[in-house]
């Protein structure tokens, strides 16, 4: 019932007042409305436009991925990444329990198995050791999520895929402009997942991208992009006529979206420089609290870059959980909890199985609460979440 978009900024119950301080805002980029005007008043509104190829360039340049697609959203590039695997029926792919539902979503679409295991307490991230537990002559590929943008242990995820012959689902969407060990997320597997909804650091409302790392998938992926035909090369010159040659679907960014994402893209480092203040503000201000109250806060490894996507604490219990998030809501300051573990969710039972009881996903559900982090948040909102959060106590 419950996941991460902006139900969880409010509720039928709760009314909002004005003074309210939502989970999450969308940011709006100075140029947005001029590339808009653009698209309306010219004669290119469907997919790969110039504000396609504009942001495109963008995207590559902030990852160094050597190519990018956009998509209509994170879940269809994930889907056109399960597609490009070939997964199917028999298969099986690992995956952390503790994501959002698109990623498994991608893996049960096509026939294949979720093999659900545990994330590590520090991060929240999948798992190494359990992942290499998992592994059967069925497994096909390890989809995984930097969550809230701090990596995974890649080192070790890389290590096992590479002896098993394995792909890496690398499902980026809260780490762009994060990096590990100095080379950026979203290069880390066979292709990268961003997502653009509308609660992501740069948004254009609904949209998404796939980066190809492996560009031996590149002429395939464009063709699936593009209703399974060789459009993409038509329009090159590089045949004379196209024609249904694979299975596809229509991923294409109409322009319209595009162009919105080109004026956030072009705003990227002033967004991310506004997140970080908030979030550093946070890792500041908080510690000499959350360590009288046996609370975790959020803390990045030396050889990780975040990209300040989101801000959270560990409570030392659900109850505790529970009751922070009602405080704060009392003072109008809408924090929240995040993904319900989904090897026990009622389609997790159906498309899935679990390595074991997942106990490490279900503590780490059930005592997270993240902070308010959106970028035009003003000092006096930082204040209010800061002395909010700081005033309770068990
Ligand atoms: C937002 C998100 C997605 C899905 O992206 P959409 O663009 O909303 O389809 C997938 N995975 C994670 C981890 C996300 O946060």
């Amino acid at each position: 019932m419950h996941q991460n978009h902006s139900e969880l900024t409010s509720s039928s119950t709760d009314p909002i007042d004005d003074t309210a301080i939502l989970f999450s805002k969308p940011f709006h980029a100075p140029r947005e409305m001029a590339n808009l005007q653009e698209v309306v008043r010219g004669d290119h509104a469907h997919g790969d436009g110039d504000f396609t190829r504009s942001a495109t360039r963008r995207l590559t340049e902030i990852t160094g991925a050597p190519a990018a697609l956009l998509t209509t959203s994170g879940s269809h590039a994930l889907e056109l990444a399960s597609r490009l695997l070939d997964l199917g029926p028999g298969d099986e792919v690992i995956l952390p329990s503790f994501t959002f539902p698109s990623a498994a979503n991608a893996i049960a679409l096509t026939g294949a198995t979720c093999v659900f295991v545990d994330v590590d307490m520090r991060h929240g991230n999948i798992d190494p050791q359990q992942v290499a537990e998992a592994i059967t002559p069925r497994t096909r590929a390890i989809s995984v999520v930097s969550y809230g943008g701090v990596a995974v242990d890649f080192e070790a995820i890389t290590a096992i895929a590479e002896e098993h012959g394995l792909a890496i689902i690398e499902d980026n969407a809260h780490g762009l402009g994060g990096s590990y060990r100095g080379q950026a997320l979203g290069t880390f597997g066979v292709v990268g997942v961003q997502s653009f909804h509308d609660t992501k650091n740069v948004h254009c409302g609904e949209g998404g991208a796939i980066l190809i790392n492996d560009v031996t998938l590149l002429d395939r992926a464009e063709i699936m992009r593009e209703k399974g035909t060789n459009r993409a090369r038509f329009l090159r010159g590089q045949i004379d006529k196209y024609t249904w040659v694979d299975i596809g679907s229509s991923y294409l960014l109409s322009e319209y979206n595009a162009a919105v994402l080109d004026s956030q893209l072009e705003s990227f480092t002033g967004i991310q420089q506004k997140r970080h203040a908030i979030w550093d503000s946070y890792a500041t201000r908080l510690p000499a609290w959350a360590d009288g109250e046996n609370v975790r806060l959020m803390d990045v490894p030396a050889d990780r870059q975040h990209p300040a996507h989101l801000f959270f604490l560990q409570t030392p219990d659900h109850d505790y959980q529970v009751a922070l998030l009602a405080h704060l809501r009392s003072l109008g300051v809408f924090a929240t909890f995040h993904y319900i573990p989904l090897d026990s969710a009622p389609a997790g039972l159906r498309h899935g199985r679990r390595l074991r009881e997942l106990t490490e996903s279900q503590s780490f559900s059930d005592r997270l609460v993240r902070l308010p982090l959106w970028a035009d948040m003003t000092q006096g909102q930082i204040d209010r979440v800061i002395e909010g959060v700081s005033s309770f106590h068990r």
